[in-house]
């Protein structure tokens, strides 16, 4: 049966109750417990090993605090770094003075792009907002209805335009009619492609060009695992983000994505997609996500 890290650390340390300092050797086996269990959650190589270098260095000589188990010292310790890896607290999208607030969402197809879109919309318009949608994904017919679905459902106004292509001139349309209708944010759902290519990285900058966005977002399926970090780098190299939304961590992915995103591409996670319904996205907290790599 699965055994979470806690309780492997719990155990290592269990001869060790009370006073005195961490031994070596148990500092040794209990950071081969968490370099394993990192990479079982998927993070980067290289993140772990940074991780479980900090964290022995932490671990070494230091006092058994006395409310704690030296396994649960070891644990806050794993737990703090988590937390600070992943960055500080959540903190919400910023609205600009001028409206609209621009969001520009990205990621490749089916990472749920479209999905979060009408779920951010959601959220904002339950704050007293009044957002809009933008349809930009203009070759799949189906994205446009989709969207048109979604925004309905939540009674939400959809900007699409069924015969053009020129992405860049529909944002920048968009932008004027949200102004006019007096929308306030305004959610770009921009193209997707199943691999990262330059006609899509062009499109996503001349986007930005046009219609400059006070918050880039890149949308990344949290299953994929390292393959997400990939492509965040990709966007953030080619296109520039500000911060990801990370979907479907409502599977069975351990987190591992978020860890190494964050270490890797250094954007902060804003968002976590939790499931398929518009009201399962959730603001992103490092402390839970480090409880869920801790299991
Ligand atoms: P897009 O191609 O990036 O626009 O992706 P979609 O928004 O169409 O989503 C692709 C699939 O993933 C759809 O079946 C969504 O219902 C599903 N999906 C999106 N977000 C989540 C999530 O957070 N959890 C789960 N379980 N499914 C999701």
């Amino acid at each position: 049966m699965f055994e979470s890290l806690t309780t492997k650390l719990d155990s290592i340390f269990s001869q060790l109750r009370g006073r005195g300092k961490l031994s070596e050797s148990n500092i040794k086996d209990a950071m081969r417990e968490i370099r394993l269990a990192l990479l079982e959650a998927d993070v980067n190589f290289q993140v772990v090993k940074d991780f479980v270098e900090r964290v022995r260095e932490q671990s070494m000589g230091q006092e058994v605090m006395r409310s704690l188990t030296p396994g649960q010292q070891v644990v806050k310790i794993v737990r703090d770094e988590l937390g600070a890896l992943m960055g500080g607290e959540h903190r919400p999208l910023s609205i600009a003075t001028r409206p609209p607030t621009t969001i520009l969402l990205m990621g490749l197809q089916g990472s749920g792009k479209t999905t979060a879109a009408a779920k951010l919309a959601r959220t904002f318009k339950d704050t007293g907002h009044r957002p809009m949608l933008v349809a930009a994904d203009v070759y799949r017919p189906a994205a446009i209805d989709q969207l048109r679905t979604l925004g309905a459902s939540l009674d939400i106004p959809v900007y699409a335009q069924d015969d053009s292509q020129d992405v860049a001139g529909i944002c920048a349309q968009a932008r004027e009619t949200a102004r006019s209708g007096n929308h306030n944010i305004l959610i770009i759902d921009t193209a997707g492609r199943l691999q990262i290519n330059d006609e899509l990285m062009q499109e996503l900058r001349d986007v930005k060009t046009v219609a400059p966005p006070h918050h880039s977002l890149l949308v990344v399926d949290a299953m994929t695992g390292q393959e997400a970090v990939k492509v965040a780098q990709a966007f953030d190299e080619e296109v520039g983000i500000d911060a990801t939304i990370l979907t479907k961590l409502d599977g069975d992915a351990r987190g591992g994505a978020a860890l190494s995103i964050r270490a890797v591409v250094g954007k902060p996670i804003q968002y976590i997609g939790v499931g398929e319904k518009l009201d399962a996205l959730e603001p992103f907290h490092p402390d839970r996500m480090a409880s869920r790599i801790l299991g």
